[in-house]
């Protein structure tokens, strides 16, 4: 049986009710940002207002652009409820995975390697270990930087 997803919140469809009227009036701007959690560039759809005695203009976040193929990245909902994954391209099925909470890397103990990142094998998020490795590598220094950023440093 199908889960029925719990519904849009209402604090975005408040917010999408704010885009439309900006679109209406050509207000809306679209701004090269950067993630604060990962420290990559996001494109963010934006409102554009008007600050009251100023000519200065603000510029409200209400979206972020999807980055790589969203057809991959997203499920629709399906008319019965939940989410239609027909729509998944061959490969790409979504699991969930209890064994990595769907990081798709795992950091074992190994009698063989010692400690080390491996793939999970449960979810196959990764074509290999290497992958999962160079995933984790790539996660570390992204942090590592928005941290040293967020410090000032
Ligand atoms: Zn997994």
């Amino acid at each position: 049986m199908a889960t029925k997803p719990p519904g849009i919140p209402e604090g975005h469809k408040a917010n999408f009710e704010t885009l439309c009227r900006a679109a209406e009036h050509g207000r809306l701007a679209l701004l090269h940002c950067q993630d604060c959690l990962t420290g990559a560039d996001a494109y963010l759809v934006t409102a554009v207002g008007d600050v009251p005695g100023s000519t200065d203009k603000v510029m409200s976040p209400f979206a972020v652009m999807v980055s790589g193929d969203p057809y991959e990245r997203y499920l629709p909902p399906a008319p019965g409820g939940g989410f239609d994954k027909s729509s998944l391209p061959a490969g790409k099925a979504w699991k969930s995975c209890d064994a990595c909470q769907r990081r798709g890397w795992l950091h074992v103990l190994n009698s063989d390697h010692g400690k080390r990142i491996e793939r999970c094998d449960a979810c196959e998020r990764f074509t290999s270990d290497e992958q999962a490795v160079d995933h984790v590598h790539e996660l570390a220094v992204l942090a590592h930087d928005a941290m040293m950023k967020g410090a000032g440093l």
